[in-house]
C-alpha cells in the first residue's frame, strides 16, 4: 500500500492510501482543464492579445497573451525560469511542451492535464495579475519580528538586495512562475502524492472528529482520521518553517518549498526531507540563484516592530485578500 512517511518531533506520522486511483484522478484532471475553459468564458470576457510560441530550453512554450501590464518582464521572467530548470535538463514536460496564459484576473495555477479522455497529457501555467502590493509587503516583512511571510515570494527580494533582483515585483513575479511550475513538476514526479495531498484539506475539513473516526476519509485515504490528524499537525508546523500559505494547504507546502528552492531561500534539513518525502522535485544546487551579501541576517536581526509589522499582521490574518493571488 503506497503511503507518506515523515519524522518530526521524534515520532514518524504516515498516511496511506490507495494506489493509483486513475480514474478519480482522471476525472480531475479533465475538471482542471475545464477551469482553462471557464476562466476564458469569465466575465469580463479576456481578449487574446496575442500567441507566440518561444522554444526555451527544448520546450515549445505556448504562450497566450490576455494582459499587456509589464509584459515584458514576465516573458522574460518566464524565459529565465524555464531555461533556468530545463536547459540544465532538469526535468521534461509531456510533448515538450507548456500552455501558458498571461490573465488579467483570477488565481495563478500550475498543473498537468489529459486534454481529452485517453490523450496525452499537459502541462499549465496560469499567472495572474492579481496579486497583493508585493512592495507594500516586502517593506512591512522587513518590520516583521516574527520573520513569518504569507508567501515565499515576500521574503524573497529581502534575500537579494541589492544584486538580484530590480525590484520586489519582479522577484514575486519569478517566485510566482517558480511556485506554479513547483506544482507541475509535483504532479508529474508523483501523481498519487499531488492528488493526496491536494485532496486532503478538503476531505478533512468540516469534518467532525467523531464522525470521521468512524470511517476512513473517502474512498482515498485508508488512514483511520485519528491518525490522519497527527500528520496534519505536524505537516502543519512544518509548514510555518516556510510561510503562512505552506501551512494552511499541504499542496502547497511543496510548491513553496520549490520556489523557495529555487530563489535561494534557505530552509532546514527537516523541511528538505520532508518536502521530499512529500514527492517535491529536488533541483540541483548548480540551477538555484544564490543570495547575496548578508541579507538574510539583517532581515533576521534588523527587525523591530512597528506599525507597519502590526497592519502587515493585521491585514495577513483576514486572509482572503491576500490568498486570491495564487493557488
Ligand atoms: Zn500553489
Amino acid at each position: 500500500m503506497p503511503s507518506i512517511s515523515f519524522d518530526y518531533q521524534r515520532r514518524r506520522h504516515t498516511i496511506r492510501f490507495n494506489n493509483a486511483d486513475d480514474n478519480a484522478r482522471a476525472l480531475e484532471e479533465l475538471d482542471n482543464f475545464r477551469i482553462v475553459q471557464d476562466r476564458l468564458r469569465e466575465e469580463p470576457r479576456p481578449r487574446l492579445l496575442g500567441y507566440e510560441v518561444p522554444r526555451w530550453g527544448g520546450i515549445d512554450v505556448h504562450i497566450r497573451w490576455f494582459t499587456r501590464v509589464e509584459a515584458q518582464l514576465k516573458r522574460s521572467m518566464l524565459q529565465k525560469a524555464i531555461e533556468t530548470l530545463a536547459g540544465d535538463g532538469q526535468f521534461a514536460l509531456p510533448q515538450n511542451r507548456l500552455d501558458v496564459f498571461f490573465m488579467p484576473h483570477g488565481t495563478s495555477m500550475g498543473y498537468v492535464a489529459r486534454t481529452t479522455l485517453g490523450a496525452q497529457r499537459q502541462a499549465f501555467l496560469i499567472y495572474s495579475d492579481e496579486t497583493p502590493d508585493v512592495a507594500r509587503e516586502a517593506r512591512s516583512l522587513e518590520n516583521n519580528a516574527h520573520g513569518l511571510t504569507y508567501l515565499v515570494g515576500y521574503a524573497v527580494y529581502l534575500y537579494y538586495r541589492p544584486s538580484f533582483t530590480v525590484n520586489a515585483y519582479q522577484a514575486f513575479v519569478l517566485t510566482t512562475l517558480y511556485h506554479e511550475l513547483g506544482h507541475i513538476l509535483h504532479h508529474l514526479e508523483s501523481p498519487t502524492s499531488f492528488f493526496v495531498l491536494r485532496s486532503i484539506n478538503g476531505l478533512v475539513g468540516g469534518m467532525e472528529e467523531e464522525q470521521a473516526g468512524r470511517h476512513r476519509i473517502g474512498s482515498l485515504i485508508q488512514t483511520p482520521y485519528s491518525q490522519l490528524r497527527g500528520f496534519i499537525d505536524a505537516l502543519e508546523q512544518v509548514g510555518y518553517g516556510v510561510s503562512t500559505y505552506a501551512s494552511d494547504k499541504f499542496i502547497e507546502y511543496v510548491s513553496e518549498v520549490f520556489s523557495g528552492l529555487m530563489m535561494g531561500v534557505p530552509f532546514s534539513d527537516e523541511t528538505i526531507t520532508i518536502y521530499q518525502a512529500l514527492g517535491g522535485f529536488l533541483p540541483d544546487n548548480n540551477v538555484r540563484h544564490r543570495r547575496t551579501r548578508n541579507a538574510f541576517h539583517e532581515f533576521l536581526y534588523g527587525c523591530r516592530h512597528t506599525p507597519q509589522t502590526r497592519s502587515f499582521n493585521r491585514d495577513r490574518r483576514l486572509g482572503p485578500g491576500t490568498l486570491r493571488g495564487l493557488m
